[in-house]
């Protein structure tokens, strides 16, 4: 028989189902669940005090004698136990509530009169007498060596656990030690290896848990949590070079330039010089290209810093060699507007088959959800039979009857709507691995892109096209009118010397509601701020909605006469096309719209954008948005409106947004600002589901010393055979990961 693992036992079977059920709550299931729900905080013990001598405010523990305790209903039925604790001379009331006064029983028979014990809490005052509000408290035994021990343990920290209701964080570190106490080594099998723990001096997974959660002092736990941050960063990494290390070890085509070729003809007609940044990366890009083995590679760039050019290049150069590439873009507004840039900088290059284009010209067919049948059956028909040297296209590339001649390149716009998973599909389309080139919206902080993109190497445009105009950023107070009028004023007058404007709102139409305006907010690839962030008398207000604001603004004798075009994600496929030409063109100057234009439109007359609401937006989202403006020769003016107060957080992060262009500064700022789990949760999916105290706006070197590892190790060995718990970890981290996909597919 094979005795049970002792990590692995139901919460229920150990404990009952009445301990059971709350801890489920906590998302607790197994005796290995529990030991990984670690402390959030410890509370200080505070040094033992005397009631004479307490502060209002203060934390304190106090040792002292129970005089009496009584329970009582309150008159909303509620349970109330009131205490009297005295050190000798003076007395401290402790209160403690219930949601009814059975709950409180086992308290009061704990606080019998005459026991001593230690008491921990927060002083208050309550009709002019001192009180501990829910303390928590020890109760002596009665023989001395026990008292002397509870002395001992007074002046531990204690570790404080996120709870839930009916089940408080005493409790909690209760059943941590009944789980943990009886432990021995061979019980808890470490993922990180031995060698490495030995090189770092770092304690054990058992001894790491022992210090986590009944630490004697600050330094203990400490100790622990930084082995534990290093555990989770280290089994994240393995994976991602586990990843990498087997796509590297498949055999992708080579496709090395051709002379002569469509790319060197793009070049010669080029009607700029490439950036410094861009001709670096481009090389790179060229020689993975020309290797057999699969390039794996991430573009990050800073908005308007030219990424499109060089992924288009890229295609060329693997279309010159034979091969077909794919883009992939996150929603159809998108790809369509990809498809029409990538022609137009192709020109006669682009027309393979037609009358009129150039000698050895490719074609760039586009493939959408949306597109009429026939023309859908034509597009696959030129992706599979290589007519096509480059396809665009959302999801729905990702269909499988969706097939290439020779899929030779994917690129992946914009990846961060886009799982690994479905970076896996499309490569799974070409008969060998195809090589792969994703690209970032914004910039993001490198612990980030070592986190989620942990599986490619970076190369980074950091520089602009020279003769870019600068934008400005104003935040403009929303409840003001005379602000408002001079902000359709700004508008007015851009319109009127040549420019075009963009509008943003959060919302479609009046009348969706919340979840509703998030669903289609999705689909336009918007990535509003949860509720959660934002101070309630905020989320009741209704938001801007773009019906609304398109009807107003026709309504103002100020724009009298201005063509209104509205653009969202819930319109048919032609009117978003007809109300995006018609912006372009100058017909409907000004576009009122949801997020749909915040990822790589390009209209170069676009000098100005009001976003309403602007609060309501993501940092990064807001920086990629005002990077629609200053792609001509004019500058750019984004003007946020917003009616958060001067002071609030919310504010803050709009003047931060005014204060500087850089997008890699405010992508650090951004993170620090929103709950890291979204923003790698929106990231990738999965993933943040393992990282419990490894944050990746603070442990910079933590991460990259795992990385370090982790590729050290899949060198020596693929598949980690010589390390099988760090194996194991890996694998029950993506069991999660797998599973949340799942959910969300
Ligand atoms: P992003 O990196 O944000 O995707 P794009 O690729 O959309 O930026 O480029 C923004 C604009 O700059 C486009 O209109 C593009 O044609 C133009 N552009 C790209 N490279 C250069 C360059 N080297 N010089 C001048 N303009 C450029
Ligand atoms: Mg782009």
């Amino acid at each position: 028989m094979i005795a049970a693992d002792p990590l692995d036992v139901p919460l229920a079977k150990k404990f009952g189902a009445r301990t059971a059920k709350p801890l489920a709550k906590l998302g607790l299931t197994t005796t290995g669940d529990l030991l990984r729900h670690y402390p959030r905080r410890y509370a200080e013990p505070g040094t033992l005090t005397d009631i004479a001598s307490l502060q209002v405010g203060e934390h304190v523990t106090v040792v002292a004698e129970v005089v009496r305790s009584s329970a009582r209903p309150t008159s909303q039925g509620r349970g109330l136990l009131q205490a009297t604790i005295t050190d000798g001379t003076h007395r401290l009331e402790l209160t403690f509530f219930a949601s009814n006064v059975h709950k409180l029983e086992w308290r009061k028979g704990q606080l019998r009169p005459g026991r001593r014990g230690l008491f921990w809490g927060t002083v208050s005052v309550y009709r002019d007498t001192l009180q501990l509000t829910q303390p928590e408290c020890r109760l002596f035994g009665g023989d001395d060596d026990d008292e002397d021990e509870a002395l001992l343990e007074a002046e531990r920290p204690i570790p404080v656990y996120p709870a839930v209701a009916g089940f408080d964080s005493t409790k909690i570190g209760q059943a941590v030690r009944t789980v943990l106490d009886p432990l021995r080594e061979e019980d808890v099998p470490d993922p990180v290896p031995d060698h490495l723990r030995e090189r770092d001096g770092l304690p054990t997974l058992l001894e790491a848990l022992r210090l986590v959660h009944v630490p004697h002092d600050e330094a203990q736990w400490r100790r622990g949590r930084a082995r534990l941050r290093y555990e989770e960063a280290l089994v994240l990494q393995a994976e991602l070079a586990r990843r990498r290390a087997r796509v590297a070890l498949t055999e992708a085509v080579a496709r090395p330039p051709r002379a002569g070729g469509l790319l060197d003809a793009f070049d010669a007609r080029l009607p700029f010089t490439l950036t410094a940044g861009q001709r670096a990366v481009g090389e790179e890009i060229a020689a993975e290209l020309a290797a057999a083995r699969p390039m794996q590679r991430l573009l990050q760039g800073e908005v308007g810093s030219g990424k499109t050019v060089v992924a288009l290049r890229a295609m060329l150069q693997v279309v010159d060699a034979g091969g077909q590439a794919a883009l992939l873009a996150p929603t159809e507004v998108l790809a369509t507007q990809h498809a029409r840039t990538l022609r137009g900088l192709l020109g006669d290059l682009a027309e393979g088959g037609f009358l009129g284009g150039a000698n050895d010209a490719t074609r760039v067919v586009l493939l959408t959800g949306s597109l009429p049948t026939a023309a859908r059956r034509e597009a696959m028909l030129d992706a599979a039979s290589g007519a096509a040297g480059i396809v665009v296209g959302t999801h729905a590339l990702l269909s499988e009857h969706v097939q290439f001649a020779d899929l030779g390149l994917v690129v992946v716009d914009e990846q961060h709507r886009f799982g690994v998973e479905q970076r896996d599909a499309l490569r799974a389309k070409a008969a060998r691995t195809p090589h792969t080139l994703v690209m970032t919206a914004t910039p993001i902080p490198r612990t980030v892109a070592m986190t989620v993109f942990g599986d490619l190497e970076t190369s980074v445009l950091d520089q602009l096209p020279a003769g870019r105009q600068g934008i400005t950023t104003h935040v403009v107070p929303a409840d003001n009118p005379r602000w408002t009028d001079r902000t359709w004023q700004r508008v007015r007058e851009e319109v009127d010397g040549g420019g075009r404007a963009y509008v943003v709102c959060p919302r479609i139409d009046g009348d969706d509601d919340a979840g509703e305006a998030a669903r289609a907010a999705d689909e336009d690839g918007a990535d509003l701020l949860v509720d959660a962030d934002v101070p309630a008398e905020d989320a009741r207000r209704p938001l801007r909605a773009v019906v609304d604001v398109a009807r107003e603004l026709r309504e103002r004798p100020d724009l009298a006469h201005l063509g209104i075009g509205v653009l969202h994600g819930r319109m048919p496929a032609d009117d978003k096309e007809r109300a995006f030409a018609d912006f372009a063109s100058g017909a409907a100057p000004v576009l009122v719209s949801t997020t749909v234009i915040e990822v790589g439109v390009d209209v170069p007359d676009a000098t100005v954008m009001v976003v309403l609401d602007a609060d309501r937006f993501g940092l990064s989202q807001l920086h990629q948005l005002r990077g629609r403006l200053g792609r001509g020769t004019r500058p750019g003016l984004c003007l946020l409106v917003s009616a958060a107060e001067p002071g609030t957080d919310a504010h803050t992060r709009l003047e931060t947004l005014a204060s500087t262009t850089d997008g890699f500064e405010l992508a650090a700022l951004d993170l620090e600002l929103r709950h890291e789990g979204d923003v790698l949760g929106a990231a990738q999916h999965g993933s943040s589901s393992s990282l419990r105290l490894l944050r990746v706006t603070r442990d910079a070197t933590v991460i990259e010393r795992a990385r370090t590892d982790a590729r050290a190790l899949v060198e020596q060995d693929v598949d980690l055979a010589p390390w099988p718990s760090l194996r194991e970890a890996i694998e029950e981290s993506l069991t999660g990961e797998r599973e949340e996909f799942l959910d969300r597919a």
